[in-house]
């Protein structure tokens, strides 16, 4: 007898990872490298993973550069950590 099984993800501020649902084919194999599974794999095939613990994400980048899809995955760093350097020259 199979069952059904729910998952529902994890609340939280971050969104670690964006997902270009017009190139990716849903191999998973971004889902496959994470060192801290925040993926499932999606039940809809074809479909990008879901991310199930956006805050569990290293933002190591490992999932981006295993994608075979260029632009089908992209890390969304948090917004401390989105650094833009200026030259002294620049600031007016
Ligand atoms: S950036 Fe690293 S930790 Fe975050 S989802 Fe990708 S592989 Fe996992
Ligand atoms: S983002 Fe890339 S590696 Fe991940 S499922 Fe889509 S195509 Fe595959």
């Amino acid at each position: 007898m199979s069952k059904k099984i729910y998952v529902v993800p994890e609340p939280g501020i971050s969104n670690p990872i964006i997902f270009n649902h017009d190139i990716c084919n849903g191999c998973n194999r971004c889902m496959e490298v994470c060192q801290v599974d925040i993926f499932i794999p999606n039940p809809e095939k074809g479909k990008p993973p879901v991310v199930l613990y956006p805050g569990e994400c290293w933002y190591c980048g490992c999932c981006v550069g295993e994608c075979p899809n260029f632009g089908a995955i992209k890390l969304n760093p948090l917004l401390m950590n989105q650094v833009h350097w200026k030259s002294k020259k620049n600031l007016l």
